[in-house]
């Protein structure tokens, strides 16, 4: 006698209705009352169509259930994890180009100064600034390894300390990709003290997109992002940041907020971005570190950084609804990969689509691990060590970390970021286990979220069909 098992699968409520997420498919589809009953009686324990006989409407719930992949007949195999990995050479959409590794800040929190850094930056054998012949055979490198669209992420250290090789590279990889019929694009990452006039007329006048690091108003900025000497940056970079948010409006700029344990207060860091300084959107990312750093955020602190989002997000949701911009770029971001069914087998594009470059032309899996022989990947010069990209996608797929294997998460999360796990665990390949929590309520938040807006403007998620700029990279 046949019987039925529920998939892989997350079941929540949106606008009153009851919704599934798909782990397998990535879909995400909404149930009648009689699906979703039988859905969650099969989720305990699979059941014959004779011990089901009781539910409403039984057999066009198993129909309805069978079409969408949620529910399968239980002689079927489970099926793990299947393990793709790219044959072809992935084309490189997006270069980050670590222009120095030197900063005027000494934010105390930083991955690459502070107590977790990878590379040394003062003693070690990188040079401290690119020069332009590195960064032309850098637009050389990517004008052979990309499609017909290539991004270059200028970063650093502070990104604006080597402002000339920044401004010569854009107008060489601007020529030599109009030579070789390709588009180039570029942004940049900036803490913003060098803003000045020249500097943002060169960023205007040449359309690059901007994302300024900045924790917040004064007394938070001032708490961690400070110079050598301990005084605080806010006074110096607020009206920088004003005068760039007025001269430059071809593009939307973005703040990139660092989350730590005396840095939690997301809605008044949100507020003051947007309302007080301007800021088209803002992004929040909980801080990178060892467990033991005192700015490290505990488990307690994810709850409440979780009901901070999900007070921002519902924000979000009542803009959306009547087609007004909200800034809150977490859940927009996450908004789209819900919409474009994303299934991950990796959890970002780090030693794939996105290499980063280290100043003397290494190439590294992403600008965090830049400069770092154990995650170098090739160099501008001799091209993409094919067999070290190999092994590394065949070591971090998510087939491979068997504590996500039955996470309902792992679509989007995959293991979530190497550089945390290298931090956290001292291994890329480790899933982010100390945010697991986090990551599912965050995910259930952003799927209430989108299946609001399915019922209530529809419309609003058919603009994630278009292409969109490349996320900011911090
Ligand atoms: S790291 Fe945690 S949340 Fe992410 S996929 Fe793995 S188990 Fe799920
Ligand atoms: S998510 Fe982590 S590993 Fe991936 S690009 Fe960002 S910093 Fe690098």
């Amino acid at each position: 006698m046949t019987a039925w098992a529920a998939r892989e699968h997350h079941r929540f409520d949106a606008a009153g209705r009851p919704f599934v997420y798909l782990v397998p498919s990535a879909g995400i589809f909404e149930l009648d009352d009689a699906a979703a009953g039988l859905l969650r009686a099969l989720s305990e324990r699979p059941r014959t169509r004779e011990e089901l006989s009781a539910f409403e409407d039984v057999d066009d719930a198993i129909a309805e259930l069978a079409r969408v992949q949620a529910i399968g007949e239980v002689q079927e195999p489970p099926r793990p994890v299947a393990k793709v990995i790219p044959l072809a050479p992935v084309p490189l959409t997006t270069m980050v180009l670590n222009v120095t590794n030197q900063c005027n800040l000494s934010c105390t929190y930083c991955y690459e100064y502070g107590e977790d850094k990878i590379v040394d930056t003062e003693n070690g054998r990188q040079p401290k600034f690119m020069t332009e012949e590195t960064a032309r055979d850098s637009v050389e490198f990517l004008l052979r390894e990309a499609g017909t669209v290539a991004h270059i992420t200028f970063f650093g250290g502070e990104t604006l300390l080597n402002f000339p090789v920044l401004v010569k590279t854009v107008d060489y990889a601007r020529r030599r990709a109009a030579e070789v019929g390709k588009q180039v694009d570029f942004s940049l990452t900036t803490n913003a003290t060098l803003l000045k006039p020249e500097i943002i007329e060169f960023i205007a006048d040449n359309h690059i997109g901007v994302t300024i690091s900045i924790d917040g108003p004064k007394e938070v900025q001032d708490k961690f992002r400070v110079f050598n000497n301990g005084a605080g940056s806010y006074d110096l970079v607020a009206p920088k940041i004003r005068e760039l948010l007025k001269r430059h409006r071809s593009r939307p700029i973005g703040a990139r907020v660092t989350l730590t344990s005396a840095n939690m207060d997301v809605t008044r860091i949100f507020r003051h971005l947007t309302e007080d300084l301007g800021f088209w959107e803002v992004g929040f990312a909980p801080v990178t570190t060892a467990a033991v750093r005192g700015h490290a955020i505990s488990d307690a602190g994810y709850d409440r950084m979780l009901d901070q989002f999900r007070e921002l997000a519902h924000e979000f949701l009542e803009a959306a609804v009547a087609n007004r911009h909200h800034g809150f770029s977490n859940v927009n971001e996450t908004l789209e990969e819900l919409h474009k069914g994303v299934s991950k087998a990796y959890p970002c594009g780090a030693g794939l689509g996105l290499l980063g470059v280290a100043t003397d032309g290494d190439v590294a899996l992403c600008h965090r691990f830049a400069g770092s022989d154990a995650h170098k990947v090739g160099s501008v010069r001799d091209g993409i060590d094919r067999s070290a990209q190999s092994a590394f996608l065949e070591r971090h797929h998510i087939a491979n970390k068997t504590d996500c294997s039955l996470c309902w998460a792992r679509p989007l999360c995959s293991g979530g970021c190497y550089h945390e796990a290298h931090t956290r665990y001292g291994d890329t390949g480790h899933a982010n286990l100390h945010y697991c929590e986090w990551i599912r309520g965050w995910t259930d938040v952003c799927l209430t979220i989108y299946g609001e807006l399915a019922i209530r403007n529809p419309a609003f998620l058919a603009r994630f069909e278009g292409d969109h700029e490349a996320s900011p990279v911090s």
